[in-house]
């Protein structure tokens, strides 16, 4: 048998890395007022094609989507975001404008071309804050994300831009379609079909020849209207106070349809090339898309495992191995590991070995004790122990082994 291609099994150093990258983000998370929520991994794939947009790629090249047995059709969700709308909206939170702080983490599935880093399942985390529409609130979101990339001593690069509200984008797309009729040429086939469904989306074509061309154009940052660019200049100003470095990326978009005024990415230089290892912005559009009464709302998304190369984590020592020397010890042996591990990390082998092999296998498992039972130790009710990380040894009565 054989795992599906773009997936993987996540055990071992990665599955460490990533406990240590959720106790971190919840810990920042929770710190900061967000709740946990879980939503299903399947949803109607309306939602989907409704609230990501069904022109985006993900969308209509790359959900794993099918007909259930009720003959719903029905999908396993390639983002967070739209599923914690949907949730905010069933539970009609957003005809009482209530705040609501979420953050959550898990499964995501897009049927992409496999990559280094890249697979059709992968895991996200993500905060999503409704019902404020504060400029605050979206500068909190960034230090939050910031927070966690600092513990976890990840280097990064922050991008920020604006994007508009629902007075200055549509007047900004229109002048924009004009100017493009001068440079069309020298656009790719894509960005002839974004220029009259998302005029702002030929910003993020990964052509280089279109980037280029679309130097020539006044950008979005530089048409926003007086409350965006009240906004905007306060958000600068808030980050500068709290000591975050950033730069304003003026192509910067970000892939779905219902940004509006805030969009930030975080950029790792340390995987290859330039990616984003965080992305989010205001969506306040998305809850109109889906139904819901114009509230607040912002977020962002980690991907994790991209985070999951950038992760240095120290090797130390840790736990206790047990061991005896011969099997008529292993009872023993084995009632001292149970009542150990309700304290403490806790190896144990079921088979009789000399004391040299019995070393080298607690120094594999990176044990930092080695304890072993043999004749002399029963007879005394004690129990040898090795610290593998400053060599000394000692023998120890049973008792005081089990109170330390
Ligand atoms: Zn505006
Ligand atoms: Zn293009």
């Amino acid at each position: 048998m054989k795992i599906l291609r773009g997936m993987r099994d996540l055990s071992e150093d990665n599955a460490k890395k990533m406990e240590h990258f959720l106790s971190i983000a919840t810990k920042n998370a929770q710190n900061m007022g967000f709740g946990l929520i879980q939503t299903p991994l399947l949803e109607l794939s309306e939602l989907f094609t409704r609230g990501v947009g069904s022109s985006s790629d993900i969308v209509s090249k790359e959900m794993y989507s099918f007909i259930d047995k009720g003959d719903n059709q029905v999908s396993l969700r390639p983002e967070g975001t739209a599923s914690v709308v949907r949730s905010y909206l069933e539970n009609k939170f957003d005809k009482q404008k209530q705040i609501k702080k979420y953050y959550y983490h898990g499964a995501m599935f897009r049927y992409e071309r496999p990559q280094k880093g890249r697979f059709r399942q992968f895991n996200q985390f993500g905060c999503e804050s409704f019902g404020v529409e504060s400029v605050y609130e979206d500068a909190n979101l960034i230090l939050l994300c910031d927070k966690i990339f600092k513990d976890l001593k990840i280097e990064n690069i922050l991008e920020i831009n604006s994007l508009g509200c629902d007075d200055c984008m549509p007047k900004y797309k229109k002048n924009l379609q004009k100017q493009w009729l001068t440079y069309k040429d020298d656009f790719c086939e894509d960005c002839h079909h974004r220029i009259d469904k998302n005029p702002m989306r030929i910003f993020d074509c990964k052509n280089k020849k279109c980037n280029e061309t679309s130097l020539n154009f006044s950008f979005i940052s530089d048409n926003l209207c007086e409350c965006c660019q009240n906004d905007f200049t306060k958000l600068q100003s808030i980050l500068k106070e709290n000591n975050i470095n950033f730069i304003i990326n003026k192509n910067l978009v970000r892939g779905l349809d219902y940004y509006s005024k805030t969009a930030f990415e975080f950029i790792s230089n340390n995987l290859g090339s330039q990616s984003a290892i965080a992305g989010g912005g205001r969506y306040d559009k998305l809850i109109d898309i889906l139904g819901g009464d114009i509230v607040g709302a912002i977020g962002f998304a980690i991907g994790i495992d991209r985070i999951l190369e950038l992760i240095n984590m120290k090797e130390t020592r840790e736990g206790i191995y047990f061991g005896s020397l011969d099997e008529i010890y292993i009872d023993k042996l084995y009632s001292l590991y149970v009542q150990k591990s309700d304290k403490e990390k806790v190896f144990i082998e079921y088979t009789a070995k000399k004391l040299q092999k019995h070393l080298k296998i607690a120094d594999k498992r990176n044990a930092r004790y080695c304890a072993i039972l043999g004749e002399d130790e029963m007879s005394k009710n004690s129990i040898w122990i090795k610290d593998l990380e400053d060599k000394t040894e000692k023998i120890i009565s049973f008792d005081n082994f089990l109170i330390n």
